[in-house]
């Protein structure tokens, strides 16, 4: 499976954006086309609970530790103010439909692709990240009436009650802080409290649980130790999601605060790379910490995709071959055209709400309502059928109830859990530093 993985996807038929989403291995399932999907939807926002569950969940606090969308600030066919839909453009997340969803917040992501590891490339992926992160905080200055940058644990339920929607930042992939990890500290002041060390490929810091080549150090670098350090020293909640396990068994041990699976799911009903077996779930969980489960429908279940769709992808593989990080600029923008067209032709298969849901409960299942919450990779290539965005997510909340489990334990899986581990994050800090409130 490894040997066919893609490093990349589309995570819309329209928007030209390289995102954070997963592998392309695997695919299989019912294959959702969009007029099959709008006929499932059932109105414009598709959302089957009913008014006492809707009014639930909108009293609740609801976050998600994984929303990719910065990805399109910067394009020109995005605007956060204006109702996109997955069907018509790919997306998953804009202002109106974070009202539609009862979606408060949560943490919005600084993705840098893996590249590779030498000092040209970190400088380069440097200067993205950074740019990146001013694009979140533009996004907050534009639209101060409805979005606010949080800083603390506290920040979130301060901003929900001013009906304001809560702006927390990530960054996936650790890459760009090249071979000095204080430059941490900068991203810390602009606002990041959440780290992950790598992303598909092992990178200066850590093992993935994806790299074709296998286990490089056994888990994390000693540079990799350090950066846990300067997390710690900072209070950034630290990320496993696309490390390896042995990776995020290093970072439990070395951490001093409980730490985030921000978008994973369980091998427990999907044995994949991405997802993590039981013995981890349960140390995680031990250790205080917390697993968001992903919606991405390649982590949730076998798909197999179209004879039609697997001849092309080759076809495109033989033309262009399987490693989009070595193309130049302009054979990439030609890649993902072609890509793009491959996509429209024929669709990727895609799993189901109920697929998801069976991540989400077995988690619960094995280690409760205190360490299991949300991260469904909004924009980085998540979604399935019957939860194609995020205006599903009260079907989230009423699945829950069916399932037994209190609106005290629905809060703690929607934002209780993560914020409690940020807490744990700030009061366990030793840095001084602050972040200045001031907007771009
Ligand atoms: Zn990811």
């Amino acid at each position: 499976m490894k040997s066919s993985t893609m490093r990349l996807c589309l995570a819309s038929a329209s928007l030209m954006v390289l995102t954070a989403c997963g592998p392309n291995a695997g695919e299989s399932g019912s294959v959702i086309t969009p007029a099959a999907e709008a006929q499932s939807n059932d109105g414009a926002s598709g959302l089957s609970v009913s008014a006492d569950v809707e009014a639930i969940h909108e009293g609740m606090l609801v976050m998600d530790t994984h929303l990719d969308t910065p990805a399109y600030f910067h394009t020109p066919d995005y605007d956060f103010s204006v109702r996109g839909s997955f069907e018509a453009d790919g997306t998953h997340v804009d202002l109106p439909r974070m009202k539609e969803g009862g979606l408060d917040g949560g943490f919005w992501v600084i993705f840098t692709p893996q590249g590779p590891v030498d000092e040209a490339s970190y400088h380069a992926a440097r200067n993205s990240a950074v740019l990146r992160q001013m694009a979140i905080r533009e996004m907050a200055a534009k639209y101060a009436d409805d979005v606010e940058l949080a800083f603390t644990a506290a920040d979130a339920q301060r901003i929900a009650d001013a009906g304001k929607r809560v702006v927390y930042q990530s960054m996936e992939n650790a890459y760009p802080l090249g071979t000095d990890v204080s430059l941490l500290d900068t991203f810390y002041v602009g606002g990041l409290r959440m780290v992950s060390p790598a992303h598909f490929r092992n990178n200066q810091f850590a093992d993935s649980a994806t790299d074709v080549s296998g286990a490089k150090f056994g888990g994390l670098s000693p540079l990799g130790e350090e950066l846990v350090q300067e997390a710690n020293k900072l209070g950034m909640i630290l990320d496993g999601s696309h490390a390896s396990d042995e990776t995020v068994y290093d970072m439990i041990e070395l951490s001093t605060t409980p730490i985030i699976l921000s978008h994973t799911g369980v091998d427990g009903v999907y044995d994949h790379f991405r997802n993590i077996p039981d013995e981890l779930l349960m140390a995680v969980a031990e250790d205080g910490g917390v697993i968001q489960i992903n919606a991405y429908s390649g982590y949730l279940e076998e798909l197999h995709p179209s004879a039609e769709r697997t001849e092309a992808l080759e076809q495109l593989d033989a033309e262009y071959g399987s490693d989009y990080t070595s193309m130049d600029e302009a054979t990439q923008k030609k890649y993902l055209e072609a890509r793009e067209a491959l996509n429209a032709k024929f669709p990727a298969p895609r799993s189901s709400f109920e697929k998801f849901m069976e991540h989400l409960l077995y988690a619960l299942d094995k280690v409760g309502p205190d360490h299991v919450g949300m991260g469904a990779d909004w924009d980085g290539g998540g979604g399935v059928d019957g939860m194609s965005d995020i205006t599903f997510l009260p079907k989230v909340t009423a699945a829950l109830l069916d399932a037994g489990y209190s609106e005290e334990d629905i809060t703690k899986f929607w934002s209780g859990n993560m914020l409690r581990l940020l807490k744990a994050a700030e009061d366990a800090r030793t840095s001084t530093l602050s972040s200045p409130g001031v907007l771009n």
